[in-house]
């Protein structure tokens, strides 16, 4: 029987009696907290951590709320509710124009806030067509976001082109699967022509060269001799 995942939330806030506070009534709730005390920590929690939603106050030590969510935004599309204080109000506008998805006036109530997180999250969910909680995929040391397309490996961000991304999401999401380069071609960009098989493997050799550790040995993209590429199957599937 599988139990149901806890959602993971990142409390950005530097009132540290408010923060424990709110953690402590999240969790009671069933959402498992981590608390990051000023903006730095909060970037990096989010590089190294992967988090359903985030909790943002705007003011904030370091690196105010604007600014974490504007950084944040720059590759991931994760919730943020920003927590403003009511002399704030002119200031919630500029949030949700930096992508934050909502926003709170402090002071609010634990029914309120969670209201508003569960809200957020089943919005998030819907707009990726996706009704389970795997919208992301962990493969070992790599991770993919598949709603911002993001790829890290070991908590670093690594930027892929389009087709780049689009086979590694396509493999992983089918670990043991092998596929030949003519079904990638066709499966992914709708090629049919047999001289394009060699693009795949340009592509292959570029994800490789971003993703592996030892690119000349591949642990993650496997070539099946004869046949096409599979990527590796393993027991650390994971949807967080
Ligand atoms: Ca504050």
């Amino acid at each position: 029987m599988k139990e149901k995942k806890k959602k993971k939330i990142l409390l950005v806030e530097d009132e540290k009696i408010l923060a424990k506070a709110l953690q402590f009534n999240l969790e009671k709730e069933g959402f498992l907290v981590t608390l990051a005390e000023d903006g730095e920590a909060a970037l990096t929690a989010v590089s190294r951590e992967n988090f359903d939603l985030i909790l943002l106050d705007l003011m904030l030590p370091k690196i105010d709320g604007y600014e974490v969510c504007r950084r944040i935004r720059q590759d991931s599309a994760v919730p943020i509710i920003m927590l403003t204080a009511r002399s704030e109000d002119t200031d919630k506008i500029s949030g949700l124009e930096l992508g934050a998805d909502d926003y709170l006036t402090k002071p609010f109530n634990t029914k309120e806030l969670v209201a508003r997180i569960r809200a957020v999250l089943r919005r998030a969910l819907q707009g990726t067509g996706q009704t389970g909680d795997s919208q992301t995929l962990q493969r070992g040391d790599l991770w993919i976001d598949l709603i911002s397309h993001q790829v890290k490996v070991k908590g670093q961000a690594v930027p892929l082109t389009t087709r780049e991304y689009a086979l590694l999401s396509f493999l992983a999401s089918n670990p043991g699967r092998v596929y030949s380069r003519q079904q990638l071609l066709k499966e992914l960009w709708g090629l049919t022509h047999e001289a394009e098989a060699r693009t795949v493997d340009v592509h292959i050799r570029h994800l490789r060269e971003k993703i592996e550790v030892n690119p000349a040995e591949p642990d993650l993209i496997l070539t099946v001799w004869g046949t096409g590429y599979k990527f590796r199957e393993t027991e650390e599937t994971v949807d967080v």
